[in-house]
């Protein structure tokens, strides 16, 4: 084919591929426009996730009625000038490119009146298209209506999630803007409902109320760099925001937030420089709950990196993750509360070990009352599983001996040594349990004998709703409470004696990430295995550690846990012989 250039309307839409992927792409990029403008009311509204509708309204400076075509052209931007503005951004948005890649991939209006204009223009772009204008009335400020995003490029129509995941995404975004704009009053309506709301009191501390839970609150340590003696007042980078006490760990990184000059980022390295501060607090592969805030001359970060201006690059990189990760540090070396041990986790096991830590743990408040279908897993940390069937063992059979640092089990095998880890092979037995009674729709559930109420963030509480089928099927037994608060009535009875709260916690946020269920299933069930495993540090008797190996053997897939590491170490006789010279 000879080299042609691409008709306007075809590059234009690939132009707005790079900045509006998904409907929490329009949402940021208007939630932008109306900070930049100087809104302190910004109210989102999004219909069937943002496909059907998606409406931002703000209080903000308006646009000139001269100037709102220009405002829908390709750089276009009042927001710098020069190649030096480039080089120090104090803005979110500085392409110009925002309203005109909406306006070539969505059905476009827009209603605006600037201080000392009598009426409102309204404007509507369909396609890249003017299609409408005229005078309107307007309360003064903007409202941006985009309706029928991708009507015009089936390719990326395609590609969009469910509305549920496409609501959580937008979520995020307002989430997001709403924490690094605490004077800013944010609300978030989706199909009708009011499904978040900041207070916009200026009070960092309320808007994380509203998006960690009120029940964070209490677990979160200041970062001030006004508390920092050591930091001179001319500091280049200023880090300030709350971070988690070590005991607030979670699954994944929904919780750690960045923002850099108030703009979200995501930086794998700036997150690992947060984690690090908690290096031998937390456990291995959770992650703290962060919200960390850098202040530094716009001159020194360049965030014209990425389409969607969500990365960034610091010109003197180690300085700034050493900063942060030295801020983080500081305030938990100096503020951390002495470790809780929860029930159940203790260092000093009950004696007698698993069902004795099972028995002292239904006393606070877990009937030990077998379900219907709970034959299949008996609320015993280890159940004696019927004799296996030779042909199917995938692992040889094992003699186990003893155990080493309440952590191990110690067997032996035809061919030498063999180290189990006691919870990782837990684990793996818990986790084919549970998808095996989760084929057979039969798990077995706990009903507790006191409901309890649970306090979760805005999305987990969106995901509680819009999952709660699938939660049945996993054992959770949930009904709304008003608020962001559930009420938990029965628990998967692999999960007996366990932090509830924290369980339901990571169960939903598994469960809210794409992709929807029931694809991410085998992920929510190693999440309860995990919970429900045997933990290092619980001291088991011969016969419990019998039991696992058996069960272990049985397994479709021994040799690791749910998330592939590594259950069982060998030391072959070979081996042996060759090390002890032999
Ligand atoms: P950018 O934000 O990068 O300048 P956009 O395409 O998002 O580019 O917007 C183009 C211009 O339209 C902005 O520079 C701004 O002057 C104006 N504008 C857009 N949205 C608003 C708004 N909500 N309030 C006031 N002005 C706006
Ligand atoms: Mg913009």
């Amino acid at each position: 084919m000879p080299i042609r250039l691409l008709p306007p309307e075809i590059a234009n839409k690939i132009a707005a591929g790079e900045v509006v992927e998904r409907p929490a792409s329009v949402v940021k990029e208007l939630v932008e426009n109306a900070l930049d403008a100087g809104a302190t009311e910004v109210h989102v509204e999004a219909r069937q996730g943002g496909r059907r509708l998606i409406r931002v309204t703000d209080n903000g400076s308006g646009i000139g009625s001269d100037e709102v075509e220009l405002a829908f052209s390709r750089h276009a931007t009042s927001k710098i000038a020069t190649m030096e503005d480039l080089s120090a951004i104090r803005t979110l948005g500085f392409r110009g490119e925002a309203l005109a890649s909406i306006g070539a991939v969505a059905r476009v209006s827009i209603l605006t009146r600037a201080a000392g204009e009598e009426a409102g223009t309204f404007v509507r772009v369909e396609g890249g298209e003017r299609t409408a204008r005229e005078k309107r009335a307007s309360p003064g400020g903007t409202i941006v209506t985009v309706e029928n995003l991708f009507y015009n490029v089936p390719a990326r129509l395609k590609f969009l999630k469910t509305d549920a995941t496409e609501a959580a995404h937008m979520s995020n975004v307002v989430i997001r803007y709403a924490i690094a704009f605490p004077g800013v009053h944010f609300s978030l309506v989706r199909d009708g409902r009011l499904a978040f709301q900041s207070p916009g009191s200026g009070v960092l501390l309320d808007v994380l109320a509203k998006t960690l839970g009120a029940s964070a609150v209490p677990q979160l340590l200041e970062v001030n760099p006004d508390d920092d003696p050591t930091l001179p007042p001319n500091a280049a980078v200023r880090v300030s925001g709350y971070v988690g006490v070590p005991s607030l760990h979670r699954s994944n990184r929904d919780q750690l937030m960045l923002f850099v000059n108030r703009r979200w980022v995501q930086d794998r390295s700036l997150a690992y420089a947060v984690i690090q501060a908690y290096h031998g607090m937390i456990p291995t592969r959770r992650n703290p709950v962060a919200i960390v805030l850098l202040e530094m001359d716009p001159a020194n970060v360049d965030v014209n990196v990425h389409p969607t201006k969500s990365e960034v690059r610091f010109r003197n990189r180690s300085l700034v993750f050493g900063e942060v990760q030295r801020a983080v540090r500081r305030v938990l070396v100096s503020q951390s509360p002495v470790a809780q041990m929860r029930a159940g986790a203790g260092a000093a096991p009950a004696p007698g070990g698993g069902m004795e830590r099972f028995r002292a743990l239904s006393q606070l408040g877990f009937e030990a009352q077998r379900t219907a279908d709970s034959e299949a897993a008996p609320p015993s940390a280890f159940p004696v599983p019927e004799r296996p069937d030779p042909g199917a063992r995938r692992l040889l059979p094992l003699r186990v001996l003893g155990q080493l640092g309440q952590m191990y089990i110690i067997a032996e095998g035809p061919d030498g040594l063999y180290l189990i880890d006691q919870h990782a092979a837990h684990e793996r037995v818990m986790y084919e349990r549970l998808m095996a009674q989760r084929a057979a729709a039969k798990v077995a559930a706990q009903q507790l004998l006191e409901p309890l109420t649970v306090e979760l963030t805005p999305l987990q509480m969106n995901t509680l709703e819009e999952t709660r089928d699938e939660l049945a099927s996993l054992g959770f037994e949930t009904e709304p409470f008003g608020g962001e608060t559930c009420l938990v009535r029965a628990v998967p009875a692999a999960i007996t004696g366990e932090d509830v709260p924290t369980v339901l916690r990571d169960t939903l946020d598994e469960l809210g990430q794409e992709p929807p269920p029931p694809v991410q299933g085998h992920r929510v069930t190693a999440v309860l295995a995990c919970h429900g495993a045997i933990r290092a540090g619980c001291s088991l008797s011969m016969e419990e550690m019998r039991a696992l190996v058996q069960e272990l053997e049985q397994s479709e897939a021994p040799r690791t846990c749910p998330h592939g590491r590594p259950t069982v170490l060998h030391l072959s006789m070979g081996l042996l012989a060759r090390e002890f010279g032999r």
